[in-house]
């Protein structure tokens, strides 16, 4: 398609190309997005069971959370569009993605530069001693949770819980990437996270070219888009690597 087309084009003339994704991406994965039908927020309060103090008062309550997220994470597979942005890297014309997901899909489809801005659910660290360990099956069948082996401590997942800071590093490397970009392609996240909903208008701001594949309009849509493609990211992203020349299996 003639749409399609442009943005490959645009893709293949600019040098510095950066994803910018959220939990749109991961639901063709077969994790549902955490707020509307089947989200773990409308099973779980987040203020109950996502947010630091929470986890600190009863880490046995928050796991039950944890271990149905794990088991869904577990069995997730890359989407198409997962595996579109891997086959990009993998030809020189994606640079990096910037992921709100905790999924880790974005390593398992080829993507070596991830920045996890809240993290990752597929390891485990102790905040005691910061150790840190994979989130494997064995892990969610610890009851009442898993414990540090080095110093007995109760483990978290390695995400951002609500009350938590952006890991500084993430924060630091999203930021460059947003500053520098000649096209940022936003995949699957409405905008209504901050600080990560800044990332797209700090590259409009500095002359980025910015992309946008959303099932409806965002906040984005009518400030910093330059070309809006409405649908799956898993039908879209393919497609415009096809005229890329790419193939995403
Ligand atoms: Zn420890």
């Amino acid at each position: 398609m003639e749409i399609y087309e442009e943005i490959a084009r645009i893709i293949k003339q600019k040098k510095h190309v950066v994803a910018f994704t959220g939990a749109g991406i991961s639901v063709d994965a077969g994790i549902p997005a955490f707020r509307g039908g089947q989200g773990l927020w409308e099973k779980y309060d987040p203020m109950e069971y996502a947010e630091i103090d929470a986890f600190h008062r009863d880490p046995e309550k928050v796991w039950a959370m944890l271990r149905e997220m794990g088991d869904v994470i577990l069995r997730a597979e890359p989407s198409p569009a997962h595996r579109a942005l891997g086959a990009m890297e993998a030809a020189g014309l994606l640079d990096g993605v910037i992921t709100q997901n905790v999924d880790g899909l974005h390593q398992v489809a080829g993507n070596s530069n991830v920045i996890e801005y809240h993290g990752n659910h597929m390891r485990l660290v102790c905040e005691n001693c910061s150790a840190r360990s994979p989130f494997t099956i064995e892990s969610t069948k610890v009851l009442p949770f898993p414990r540090c082996d080095r110093c007995g401590q109760p483990l978290k997942p390695d995400v951002v819980f609500f009350g938590e800071q952006i890991p500084p590093g993430a924060m630091i490397a999203a930021n460059h990437h947003a500053s520098t970009c000649a096209v940022l392609i936003i995949i699957g996240t409405s905008g209504a996270v901050y600080p990560a909903a800044d990332i797209p208008f700090i590259a409009k701001s500095k002359g980025a070219t910015v992309v946008e594949i959303n099932v409806s309009p965002t906040p984005f849509t009518s400030s910093v888009t330059d070309h809006f493609f409405s649908g799956s990211a898993s039908a879209i992203l393919p497609a415009i690597i096809g005229e890329l020349g790419l193939k995403s299996e």
